[in-house]
């Protein structure tokens, strides 16, 4: 299908963004329009203005400032994900990345994108979350900073208004003392994870947990942390005991409905088994260092 008729802009200056945005109800943004585009197409959605941010300078950096990733806007998730120093500043965005689409879809598709589409499997918004990371967002009154458990809100909704306009995301860096694990399952390679399971863990000497997060996408109307998981563990060893608490734990904050990829059931099921997974991993790879 084709889209229907819309206006195309593209401004060389940020001011001007907002300005179309802000007189324009129906204006939408288009950064790599891997998502867009498509939903376009489809007739999902049907913008009355677009405004394309390709003129806008100084949205394509990545910057390495005060132990956190500043991404632009125009930062592909290709260009994200081969930057010298992301596998060692946050190992989590490198391994997720993989699980993003595809090699030309990475190549346009833009991480900053990902982020204010925030389809709830998306892999990039769980990344933020996991490492307390925020968007930093322009409209007409300014500026602000919106972390990101604030910022999604449900299924492909933020908190963001029609007039603002990220210009950048920040994702904290991880201490490189700490383990890292990122396990997903999909159908096929490079769909949407029908769940993904994200951790970060740090160890006492005697072995018992020192400090964890774990995080999910796929399972609910937008990634999770799950909090109650890591509660249990902390101060404890990952014992098979306290694998089976968690892994039980865990289907509390499986909410995604049945639909056409799985069913309710079967996400608990892949999400503690992911979980399983992904704690032992982080385990070796946090007492391997
Ligand atoms: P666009 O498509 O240009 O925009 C997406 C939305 O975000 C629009 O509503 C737009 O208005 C808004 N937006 C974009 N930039 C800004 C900004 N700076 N400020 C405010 N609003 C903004 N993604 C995954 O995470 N995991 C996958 O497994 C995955 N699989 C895919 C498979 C296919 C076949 C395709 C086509 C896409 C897939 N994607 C997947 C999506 C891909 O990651 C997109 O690149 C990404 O979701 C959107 O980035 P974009 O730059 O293309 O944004």
């Amino acid at each position: 299908m084709k889209p229907s008729n819309f206006e195309y802009f593209a401004p060389d200056n940020l001011n001007d963004v907002i300005s179309i945005l802000d007189q324009n109800s129906e204006a939408r943004v288009l950064a790599g329009g891997q998502s867009l585009v498509p939903s376009m197409n489809f007739r999902l959605t049907s913008p009355s203005h677009l405004v394309d941010l390709r003129n806008i300078k100084d949205l394509n950096n990545i910057k390495i400032e005060n132990n956190h990733i500043k991404v632009g806007a125009l930062v592909t998730h290709s260009e994200l994900e081969f930057h010298p120093k992301i596998e060692n500043l946050n190992p989590l965005i490198f391994n997720a990345m993989k699980y993003v689409a595809h090699t030309p879809i990475r190549n346009r598709g833009t991480t900053v994108g990902s982020i204010c589409h925030a389809d709830a499997a998306a892999e990039m918004p769980l990344i933020l979350l996991m490492t307390d990371g925020y968007v930093v967002a322009n409209g007409p009154s300014g500026s602000r900073e919106i972390f990101a458990g604030d910022l999604f809100q449900f299924h492909m909704t933020t908190s963001l208004d029609q007039n603002e306009v990220v210009t950048q995301a920040v994702f904290g860096c991880i201490s490189p003392n700490k383990g890292t694990s990122f396990k997903e399952f999909a159908r096929r390679h490079g769909d949407y994870a029908i769940a993904a399971v994200s951790v970060i863990i740090d160890f006492y000497e005697n072995e018992t947990i020192k400090d964890v997060k774990i995080g999910s996408c796929g399972i609910a109307s937008k990634p999770v942390r799950l909090k109650e998981c890591e509660q249990i563990l902390l101060g404890n060893k990952l014992s098979q005991e306290t694998l089976e608490k968690v892994k039980e734990l865990s289907s509390n904050y499986v909410t995604a409905e049945d639909d056409f990829h799985a069913t309710n059931s079967y996400r608990k099921h892949l999400l503690s088994n992911l979980l399983n997974e992904a704690l032992l991993e982080a385990k070796n790879d946090c007492l391997g260092k």
